[in-house]
């Protein structure tokens, strides 16, 4: 089944050279698969290497770019479907809106900013797509003990603490997306125990 895949990820380019490859590892992978890409539209990062992979192969991009971002020229300028919103918020909106499954790559803040707003709005049954974690070479360790952290001190239950996809591998992550389906989650059930 073809799916609309979001990606989160990294606006850095001078990153090590394993996350990059990973980067491009999945959007081929992606692309054979017959996915299309959903994401921010910028040429930035790791975002830019899987939109690049993704055109080189032929394969379906879509991206919502904020206009204050188009005017810094850094949107990419191969992608067919751009549509350029308002704010950060519609962005994010949008991404959603347009997506069966959101994964978060090892990314900095904006990443962090977008995989947590997703994956809370998900716990309150506004967002029903799938939520990955690719917690490549270990990248996220420590946000998976915050979370424990927050489980352990009854800040988070851990039912819901563990709906969150985690995986380690490009492969693992290929099969998370094919096992992913939609699924609207009822807020009382994910409540602090
Ligand atoms: P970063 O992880 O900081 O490199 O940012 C990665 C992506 O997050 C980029 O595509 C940014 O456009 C996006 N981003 C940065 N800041 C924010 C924010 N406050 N809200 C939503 N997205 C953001």
């Amino acid at each position: 089944m073809s799916k609309r895949i979001c990606v989160y990820c990294s606006s850095s380019n001078i990153l090590e050279e394993k996350y990059v490859k990973a980067a491009r590892e999945f959007a081929e992978a992606a692309s054979l698969l017959g996915y299309t890409i959903v994401c921010g539209g910028s040429v930035m990062g790791l975002m830019g290497v899987i939109i690049d992979t993704m055109i080189e192969k032929g394969s379906p991009v879509e991206g919502f770019i904020p206009g204050f971002m188009e005017d810094m020229e850094i949107h990419h300028k191969g992608i067919k479907q751009l549509g350029v919103v308002g704010t950060m918020s519609e962005r994010k909106e949008l991404l959603r809106q347009n997506s069966d499954v959101v994964i978060a790559f090892p990314g900095g803040l904006g990443t962090m900013e977008e995989f947590m707003e997703t994956f809370t709005l998900k716990r309150l049954g506004q967002f029903d797509g799938t939520v990955i974690l690719f917690n490549q070479d270990g990248f996220y360790d420590q946000l998976l003990s915050l979370f424990e952290h927050f489980v352990k001190n009854k800040f988070l239950n851990s039912n819901y603490r563990d709906s969150l996809v985690v995986v380690n591998s490009v492969e693992d992550l290929i099969v998370a997306v094919k096992n992913s389906k939609k699924e609207r989650l009822e807020a009382k059930h994910y409540l602090p125990e």
